[in-house]
């Protein structure tokens, strides 16, 4: 998609339209004036850039966006295979995303309530399959006596139940939580849990390792599902990605197919390099995840902390491979038809699609979906399938494969989410947000109140209030 064939741009509309505008890298063309004091160039067009781009736009800014990829949306990236709709990233739409309900009435967008699946779980563990009622009492159970009727996928709740010292969605960043900046796994310790316990979370956990994440990740995930006023979780018709087309028909300039390669901040404004041309901006807003950011040469007057986040925020890996049900395998060997596993296939769960048919996602998490990200997505799943397979072999010939995806090799995104790594809350999570210069950050990682995809409509619109005031 590009509204502004730049190819086909003269030097004598590049005047009439103004300064932001892709030159091509010739010197001569160096030579035309830099950009309008007030105008942006936003990169990145997820939810985070294209927020901030309209919020731009809507008062007057002049506002180009650029986007790596053929299609904008980023990680809310959805498919449809026959009919079905796929989210292969962002998925659950809390009621209490103010801004995403409001963008979907906006646009016309339908938002619905998902009919539920059974929640109900087998837990296979050291070969063998076991049903939730029969856990707690299960051989192959190595759980202490007083957690034995505990979950594996519920024992990190368990262990933080009562313990979660936020009062609010944003107070994570607040001084007088920092105590809890420490290891996921030193919290653990502290609150008594073993070995076994630990291993379990540490297998399924929504982040890479227990090592390397804060305690104060989950107990702000917590923080923003309780004061979030989320009751119900609900889903976009045709997908997440639908929110953003609709978002990116709005905008007047967007350049798809242009990867930044660099980003300088010059004497009089900010210089973006993409393979194909060269941009001019007054400002620019940085709405990349810094997983990606990490590896584009960036010259701006960053302070030592905020260098620090972009290089080390840590991204967790994930891999998902969705599959249509053909035959309700569950019936066939009378187990619940969610599946936590001790094997790399970690997490199994049923849903229904938007159409009704059900589906069987296989969610692999950290350091076994780093192990899936060296194989090809074809062996990717067939991997996944041989190991469900053997695991339990009533899915034998039940299920077909409709999508893959690993998010750890998406080179646009180069992880799923960011999570803080111990003490990075304390050392740059208010600093990694704030404006360098003239060059500004967006993005689901530095959002204040809200997580995931509303998290990164919030950080665009605070972006674009930010450096409205500053500009
Ligand atoms: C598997 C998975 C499950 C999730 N589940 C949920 C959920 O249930 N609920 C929820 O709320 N959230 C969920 N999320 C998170 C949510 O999808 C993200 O937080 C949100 O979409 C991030 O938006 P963003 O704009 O910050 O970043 P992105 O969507 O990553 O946008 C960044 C954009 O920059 C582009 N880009 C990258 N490199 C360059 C470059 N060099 N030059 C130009 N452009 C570039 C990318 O292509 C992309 O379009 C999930 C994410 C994943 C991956």
């Amino acid at each position: 998609m590009t509204k502004q064939n730049n190819t086909l741009y003269t030097r004598r509309q590049f005047l009439k339209a103004g300064s932001i505008t892709a030159l091509s890298t010739n010197a001569a063309c160096r030579n035309i004036n830099p950009a309008h004091s007030s105008q942006v160039i936003v990169i990145g067009a997820g939810l985070a850039g294209l927020n901030c781009a309209l919020a731009l736009q809507n008062q007057g800014y002049d506002v180009v966006v650029l986007e790596a990829n053929q299609q904008v949306g980023g990680r809310t990236r959805s498919i449809n295979k026959n009919g079905t709709t796929i989210n292969l990233g962002g998925i659950e739409i809390g009621d209490g995303y103010q801004r995403f309900v409001g963008l979907c009435e906006q646009y016309k967008l339908n938002l619905y309530e998902p009919k539920r699946a059974s929640r109900d779980l087998c837990v296979h563990i050291g070969g063998q399959l076991i049903s939730q009622d029969d856990w707690a009492t299960a051989k192959a159970n190595p759980l202490p006596e007083h957690l034995k009727a505990t979950l594996p996928s519920r024992l990190q709740s368990h262990f933080h139940r009562g313990k979660n010292p936020l009062k609010s969605k944003t107070d994570w960043i607040e001084g007088q939580h920092l105590t809890s900046d420490q290891s996921e796994i030193e919290f653990l310790k502290e609150q008594g849990a073993g070995d076994a316990a630990i291993e379990f979370i540490n297998h399924t956990g929504n982040f890479n390792s227990v090592e390397t994440v804060a305690a104060l990740h989950y107990q702000r995930a917590i923080a923003n599902f309780r004061f979030g006023t989320s009751k119900k979780t609900l889903r976009l018709s045709g997908g997440n990605q639908s929110l953003a087309r609709s978002m990116a028909n709005s905008v007047n300039a967007l350049h798809t197919g242009q990867r930044a390669q660099s980003i300088e901040q010059t004497s009089n404004g900010v210089t973006v390099r993409t393979d194909q041309a060269e941009w001019l901006g007054q400002h620019c807003v940085i709405a990349l995840p810094f997983s990606v950011l990490r590896n584009i040469p960036l010259v701006a007057p960053l302070s030592d902390a905020q260098r620090n986040a972009i290089n080390e925020l840590p991204y967790t890996k994930i891999s998902k491979l969705v599959l249509a049900v053909e035959k309700p395998f569950w019936e066939e060997d009378g187990f619940g038809p969610n599946l936590w596993s001790d094997t790399s296939l970690e997490r199994g769960f049923l849903s229904y699609s938007e159409k009704g048919d059900l589906l069987y996602t296989l969610f692999v998490n950290g350091r076994n979906a780093q192990q899936l990200d060296r194989l090809s997505d074809e062996d990717a799943t067939k991997t996944l399938i041989d190991l469900l397979n053997t695991s339990r072999p009533s899915t034998k010939n039940a299920l077909r494969p409709l999508a893959y995806y690993s998010w750890g090799n998406d080179p646009f995104a180069l992880g799923a989410y960011h999570h803080f790594a111990p003490n990075q809350v304390s050392s740059f999570a208010r600093s990694m947000t704030q404006a360098a210069g003239r060059i500004h950050f967006a993005g689901e990682h530095c959002a204040r109140a809200n997580q995931g995809m509303e998290g990164a409509l919030e950080s665009g619109e605070f972006t674009a209030r930010q450096l409205i005031q500053t500009s």
